[in-house]
């Protein structure tokens, strides 16, 4: 029989330490640490950079069972926002060091798709951050088009994302969100969905050209099919310091299928090499969650590795 040193050397990789109760039997040997530390353990953490806690899952979801749901599915933190901001706020004074409250320009549902142009949202989003003293790190999520980001509107929000030190949780498409990137340099805009429907090649230009543009990976199932697709994984290599993931609890019964979405992401993370999948699952979401992450674009693009 082979020395248990060597075996646990053999099994180092990902899958490591999985050993099973009948070769520790055969082996003789004390793990019962290693066993009782269970799968769960061995998870890898994440950060989850896109959650909801609107007004629909409240009842369903109050925040001691929505933080529940979070920590079952391994996740160490995330960004939350919602519609109306209070849920945010109930979900944050439930666990502070846990939630990351993230400012909606929506006060109803129906500011969804005129916000940029009315002119009150701007002195909204300035009283909440004022009474809320510093707990928002980002503005978003929200939607818009091409040529919106050109309005006044959006310019006084980008100026106050500046001012603030808050990053810009973007819903769009790859033109929009190459506008938004454009407005201010130094303000960090998280891509929602990397586009939703952008290909790799797409936004690894983009990556490329923006220095201070970040993207989640919420609901793109296409990053995989029988294992981490050959161009995403090329993606992820060149820029690893740009991605996260996230849910999108856009919907309540999304909150029961969570630790099951987050499971999706841990099975293609682990085909890349373990420094990169914790800087997809957690670090850069924890680097994006310090204030003034996007302050110099020139330090972040230096994360940019260009081929060759
Ligand atoms: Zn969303």
């Amino acid at each position: 029989m082979k020395p248990i040193t060597t075996f646990l050397h053999m099994r180092s990789g990902r899958s490591g330490l999985l050993l099973s109760g009948r070769v520790a039997l055969l082996a003789g040997l004390t793990v019962i640490p290693l066993l009782s530390a269970g799968p769960a353990a061995q998870r890898l953490p994440i950060f989850d950079a896109h959650i909801h806690y609107s007004r629909d899952a409240w009842e369903r979801f109050p925040p001691a069972g929505a933080l529940k749901i979070l920590r079952r599915g391994g996740v160490i933190r995330a960004f939350v926002s919602s519609t109306p901001d209070d849920g945010t706020l109930r979900l944050y004074r439930a666990a502070p060091k846990f939630i990351v409250p993230v400012l909606r320009p929506y006060r109803t549902r129906e500011d969804m798709s005129g916000w940029f142009r009315d002119p009150e949202v701007p002195a909204y989003l300035e009283e909440r951050i004022r009474t809320g003293r510093g707990v928002y790190r980002g503005i978003g999520e929200f939607h818009m088009g091409v040529g919106d980001a050109a309005s006044p509107v959006f310019r006084r929000i980008a100026d106050l994302a500046a001012r603030e030190n808050l990053f810009l949780h973007a819903h769009v498409d790859a033109a929009a969100v190459a506008e938004i990137a454009a407005v201010k340099r130094g303000v960090c805009v998280l891509w929602a969905h990397a586009g939703m429907t952008a290909a790799a090649e797409t936004i690894g230009r983009l990556l490329d050209r923006h220095a201070n543009l970040w993207a989640e990976l919420a609901l793109r199932w296409d990053v995989s099919h029988d294992g981490l697709k050959p161009d995403w994984r090329k993606l992820f290599l060149r820029h690893p310091d740009r991605f996260l993931v996230g849910t999108d609890t856009w919907a309540d019964d999304r909150w029961e299928f969570l630790p099951r979405t987050l499971d999706g992401y841990r099975a293609w993370l682990k085909d890349l090499p373990r420094a990169v999948a914790e800087k997809i699952a957690y670090r850069n979401a924890e680097r994006l969650a310090k204030p003034g992450a996007c302050a110099r674009p020139q330090a972040a693009g230096q994360a940019c590795k260009r081929p060759g």
